[in-house]
């Protein structure tokens, strides 16, 4: 059996990062993986700006204790105000420019008024409140690298600059099949025998969170010719080609002839459980993935394996999940020669759970799961050991 991080590091050395790229409007690229770093063209803030609701104050070098001001003006976001002479303030709002000859702002909240004159509680110290010109970003810095995932913020940074467009690459077209004549679409009537297909919504819905293209193929019987020719036809038209099941060793598994067939195939017993077997190939210039096809097998095997492996094509720089360590609310006496991930909750004083039932077709422990337990082969576990969890809502996107 193949340990999974030579697994993991064999499926990524094939990984060819996408080298075409398109130019996307903010809005549309969210989660998209940028194809240049992005510099920055102005200064964040653009001016010395007022941090708070109050008084723009020209305190007096010489005097810097003084609490009398008056007030010759008022300057509201958006507006340019004129220079203040020692001893004079402007009414002054979030945002707003400070005026030449301010050197600190007073929270409205910190002084009183009478008229035009303005009397602070207590002095100001020089500089207060105010925001620097360039403080956040300055012309020139590199604000974003080439290989990150767009999220909001990065996208709002990029609008903050005045950058209405990124180069990302361009989305991985991703057909996905379903292997078995015991597939049943949801929403049709269920014969003896058969069962529904889970794994097709699964595995569509991680694609579209990642941004594919998808090419949905829909269900391949469990015949050799069938499969030769849904898998040729599919490879035409795709980058990668996903398979959920047909990769074991029954004699009803004709996926595996069949890609050994059309192109090549490298057959993984990787030592992970869920998801003992794998496949990793080509048939033409597509990549080849086989997951098994039972389902929590099939969605964590995509997790811990083929997600990286997308990112990676897709030209990510960050492949790996995050991962967190928490203390063990369980206790495991394992002699496995597996490394195994568990489903698991994290309950109230901040230890997780494992769900009860942890077999590979047990899809709702990976709908109670928060996250996935990392445990090592032949390890074990005593209540209160430091155990790694890898939370699931990173990977959902
Ligand atoms: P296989 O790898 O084809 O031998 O399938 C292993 C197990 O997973 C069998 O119990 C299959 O019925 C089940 N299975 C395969 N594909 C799917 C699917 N798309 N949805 C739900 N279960 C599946
Ligand atoms: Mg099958």
């Amino acid at each position: 059996m193949l340990d999974f991080e030579v697994a993991l590091a064999q499926l990524l050395a094939q990984a060819r990062v996408a080298t075409r790229t398109e130019l996307l409007p903010l809005t549309a690229a969210r989660g998209r993986v940028l194809a240049h770093d992005v510099i920055a063209p102005i200064n964040v803030p653009g001016f010395d700006n007022s941090s708070m609701d109050g008084y723009a104050l020209h305190i007096p070098v010489a005097a810097p204790a003084t609490t009398h001001f008056q007030i010759t003006q008022r300057i509201a976001a958006g507006a340019v105000g004129h220079a203040l002479a020692a001893g004079e303030a402007a009414r002054i709002f979030t945002g707003a420019p400070i005026p030449a000859g301010a050197n600190a702002v007073v929270m409205q909240e910190h002084c009183t008024l009478a008229g035009e004159a303005l009397q602070l509680a207590a002095p100001v110290p020089l500089g207060a409140n105010i925001r620097r010109i360039g403080e956040d970003v300055h012309h020139g810095q590199v604000v974003l690298r080439a290989g990150q995932r767009l999220s909001p913020a990065m996208l709002g940074l990029a609008a903050s600059l005045g950058i209405a467009q990124l180069t990302v690459f361009a989305p991985l077209r991703v057909a996905l099949l379903s292997s078995g004549d015991e597939l049943v679409e949801p929403g049709q009537p269920l014969p003896a025998g058969k069962i529904y297909n889970a794994n097709r919504y699964t595995l569509l819905a991680q694609l579209q969170a990642l941004g594919c293209e998808l090419v949905d193929l829909g269900v391949i019987p469990d015949q050799f010719d069938a499969t030769v020719a849904a898998l040729a036809a599919a490879a035409e038209q795709c980058d990668i080609l996903l398979t959920s099941g047909g990769v074991s060793v029954g004699e009803e598994d004709h996926i595996k002839a069949a890609v050994q067939y059309l192109g090549e195939l490298n057959l993984w017993k990787i030592a992970i459980k869920p998801g003992k077997p794998f496949a990793y190939g080509r048939i033409g210039n597509a990549d080849f993935i086989g997951l098994p096809g039972n389902p929590v097998s099939a969605l964590v095997t995509y997790l811990m394996l083929v997600r990286p492996f997308m990112l990676a094509r897709q030209g990510a720089s960050e492949l790996a999940p995050p991962r967190m360590t928490l203390p063990a609310d369980f206790e495991l006496k394992r002699a496995g020669d597996r490394r195994e991930f568990f489903r698991a909750r994290r309950n109230p004083a901040g230890q997780v759970s494992l769900f009860a039932h942890q077999g590979s077709a047990v899809l709702t422990s990976l709908v109670w799961a928060e996250g996935l337990v990392d445990i090592p082969a032949g390890t074990t576990v005593q209540r209160g050991d430091p155990v790694a969890f890898i939370p699931l809502s990173a990977l959902e996107g």
